[in-house]
């Protein structure tokens, strides 16, 4: 199974280079922001626990979101692999992962990043915030308070892919296309464990 971590700041383009990653490699996208986003459509009590913290842009606690993830893919069998998107932010969930996917006898194949200056993170997320309706997109201290948790809490996610060997790094900023296309690459050279 082919199973890839998509890392990166908000705004970045995960979600995007997600789509066009499950459409070439036949993926499951795990994106923990559209699940809690799904939830909270829905009125389910995960929804509404999990608002408090996303309207301000705060993580929700790991517990909540790592029980979630196992969830998910245990109710997934039968795939070609994963696309995690938004997912692990913290070491904590890292961890979690590693054993998840550990029992399930499929690791982590690799860590994609993609690297976008913070400036041009704000200007993509306020553009986003004017259609996208979240909350979280429409103010520049929540933005400000994102990019703070993700420095703060979810870049050392890079470090413990690192020490594993499994971190490779893309330039963010081009054309969606052109971005892809390195994306691929860095998949292609991936060595998948069956
Ligand atoms: P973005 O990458 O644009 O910040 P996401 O859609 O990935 O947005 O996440 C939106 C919000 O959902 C986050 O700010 C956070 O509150 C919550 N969230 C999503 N994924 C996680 C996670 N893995 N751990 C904790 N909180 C999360």
């Amino acid at each position: 199974m082919l199973n890839i971590v998509l890392f990166g700041p908000p705004g970045a383009g995960k979600g995007t280079q997600s789509e066009n990653l499950i459409n070439k490699y036949n993926l499951t996208h795990i994106s923990t922001g559209d699940l809690f986003r799904k939830h909270l459509k829905e009125g389910s009590d995960l929804g509404k626990l999990a608002q408090k913290y996303m309207d301000d842009g705060f993580l929700v606690p790991d517990e909540v979101v790592i029980g979630m993830v196992d969830d998910k893919i245990k109710n997934t069998p039968d795939v070609n692999g994963f696309i995690f998107d938004g997912f692990p932010r913290t070491v904590a969930q890292a961890k979690a992962l590693d054993e998840l996917m550990s029992n399930k006898g499929t690791p982590i194949s690799g860590m994609i990043a993609l690297e976008v200056p913070f400036e041009e993170l704000k200007t993509r997320l306020l553009e986003r915030g004017k259609v996208s309706g979240r909350v979280d997109d429409q103010n520049e201290e929540k933005i400000d308070n994102r990019i703070k948790v993700y420095l703060d809490e979810t870049l050392p996610v890079s470090e413990y892919y690192k020490e594993q060997d499994k971190f490779s790094a893309i330039d963010g900023v081009g054309s969606i296309d052109g971005i892809f296309e390195k994306i691929c690459e860095v998949v292609d050279s991936l060595s998948v464990e069956k």
